[in-house]
């Protein structure tokens, strides 16, 4: 790895997941235009996430990171971001409410366009196409033609993520995002959901606690700190021609941001230290998450930890674990002893989804139980090596989809194919995700 970064010195070194773009000369103007445009977010924003996770590093506040799998263009609509949001914002109250913690809350959206994948070419029915890369790279149909990567979706994923991200702002300051509709929500959840008792209480203890402020004096509809919410975004650094494009000096620093997102993390399939994709993420000043899967040695990531937060600054990585319910017990120890014998602050984060994938005949799904389990075992390794468990990263969308099994409504395999509308991994739909947040709530208490 060359000493000197700059936002391009990723160029030079060897690169995964790379799409076979057929026209070099189109992808580089793509890239100058973008290189245009103005940044989606700013430096100080990305400071302030920053410090938002040094206190979960510090164990003082817990980190709700959640989306979609993949964003995609088709499905990018008002009522899409309003009902992500919105289901968002309830667990966050609920892990607040019910876990006694700050929640520190970060999208999986407004750029999570880039898709790694593990084989370069999918086959159905005897016809081999190469892979869906998410729709900032090419179309999912499957077509040869859809499937050819085309450098104009970039400007295209630049347009939405800047439309949803504009809507996001709307909804975090301009006061939808208040205590009492967030409250009034719960209470919807709560009557309808087949859980119902086990919800009430915490619904009615916010009923109290809203009733108490409102008694002594605080008016909660103009309360800034009830009226509004820091809401970040967070999406994988796959595409590094465009997060190249989008990186930007800040003018009070001098350092370099990524301005695509305000927290980028690196997938478990580009993580080789020596490779591109770490390079990258090594010179930007944002908030980074590093993806370990159950190949990931205790040494290998001290490497990356030395690499991606050399001066030891708190906030700055984010480890987001995904060993799959049966695995959790068995690799996260060792990784949490390392980083503990060298004294390396960094939060760690759970990403319950990526290793309980299973296919259920022509679908693949997650069994919700199986979601539970690794966040269960994620907290009882944390509560045994007297480490704190920062948060959990969801694969989760605020519509009533049918891609995971189980939850509250005991969907079944053959439930799946009602709704399943993914472009890529199978998410939590807004009552399987609510219950994660309740659920988890408790182990945050414990
Ligand atoms: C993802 O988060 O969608 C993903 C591909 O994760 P991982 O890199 O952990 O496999
Ligand atoms: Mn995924």
């Amino acid at each position: 790895m060359g000493e000197r970064w700059t936002p391009k010195s990723w160029r030079h070194l060897p690169i995964e997941q790379v799409p076979a773009y057929p026209d070099v000369a189109a992808l580089g103007a793509v890239e100058s235009q973008i290189a245009s445009f103005p940044p989606l977010v700013f430096a100080g924003e990305a400071r302030k996430l920053k410090a938002a996770l040094a206190r979960v590093a510090a164990g003082e506040a817990f980190l709700l990171q959640g989306g979609d799998c993949a964003e995609s263009f088709d499905e990018h609509s008002a009522d899409n971001i309003r009902d992500f949001f919105r289901v968002f914002l309830q667990m966050a109250m609920v892990l607040t409410f019910a876990g006694g913690s700050p929640v520190v809350k970060v999208g999986r959206i407004a750029g999570q366009f880039a898709k790694p994948r593990s084989s370069p070419t999918e086959t159905l029915d005897g016809v081999s196409l190469p892979s869906y890369r998410g729709d900032i790279v090419n179309g999912i149909g499957f077509s040869e033609e859809a499937r050819v990567p085309d450098p104009r979706r970039q400007l295209e994923a630049y347009r939405q993520s800047a439309a949803t991200l504009n809507l996001l702002r709307a909804f975090a300051t301009g006061g939808y995002a208040n205590l009492e509709n967030a409250h009034r929500w719960m209470l919807g959840f709560v009557k309808d959901s087949p859980q119902s008792s086990r919800y009430q209480d915490v619904a009615s203890r916010m009923t109290d606690a809203l009733d108490f402020m409102r008694a002594i004096g605080i008016n909660p509809e103009t309360h800034p700190e009830v009226r509004t919410t820091d809401f970040f975004t967070s999406h994988e650094a796959l595409l590094l021609g465009y997060e190249e494009a989008l990186t930007r000096v800040d003018s009070t620093t001098g350092d370099w941001y990524a301005t695509s997102g305000h927290m980028l993390w690196i997938g478990d399939r580009t993580r080789q230290p020596d490779h591109a994709h770490v390079e990258y993420a090594r010179g930007i000043k944002n908030p980074i998450g590093l993806k370990c899967g159950p190949s990931l040695k205790a040494d290998d990531l001290i490497r990356l930890i030395d690499l991606l937060n050399p001066e030891n600054e708190p906030g700055r990585l984010s480890l987001i674990c995904r060993f799959g319910a049966d695995k959790v017990g068995e690799h996260l120890p060792a990784l949490i002893r390392a980083v503990e014998r060298e004294g390396r602050k960094v939060v760690w984060i759970c990403d319950p989804m990526h290793g309980n994938t299973i296919p259920a005949g022509r679908y693949k799904t997650r069994p919700f139980e199986r979601v539970m389990q690794e966040i269960e075992g994620f907290f009882g390794v944390h509560r045994g090596e007297g480490t704190f468990a920062g948060g959990i990263h969801l694969e989760m969308t605020g519509k009533d989809v049918t891609e995971c099994t189980g939850g509250a409504r005991a969907l079944t395999a053959d439930d799946l194919q009602d709704r399943y509308h993914t472009y890529c991994d199978p998410r939590l739909n807004a009552e399987q995700a609510l219950e994660v947040a309740f659920r988890t709530a408790e182990l945050v208490k414990a």
